[in-house]
């Protein structure tokens, strides 16, 4: 788990926090150039009860190792 992600693990009782960290595992980030896909959470991020669909973030893609827009994407259930 990332910092932020144990900071909140510890000051949220432990039903919400598993309620978080599925949520944030259903949301992904999707690399517009090559495709590579990944949950908030393996990002080490939180997504909580946010609507982000069509929302793009300017982050590094691990796979083309450059700097790319990715697409925030919710998988449904
Ligand atoms: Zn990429």
């Amino acid at each position: 788990m990332s910092f932020l992600q144990k900071l909140l693990h510890f000051l949220l009782p432990t039903s919400l926090f598993a309620v978080m960290e599925a949520d944030s595992k259903r949301w992904f980030l999707i690399c517009g150039t090559c495709g590579f896909k990944k949950s908030i959470w393996e990002l080490g991020g939180i997504r909580y009860k946010a609507a982000s669909a069509g929302k793009m973030s300017y982050r590094t893609c691990p796979q083309c190792l450059q700097r790319r827009w990715f697409k925030w994407q919710k998988q449904s259930q």
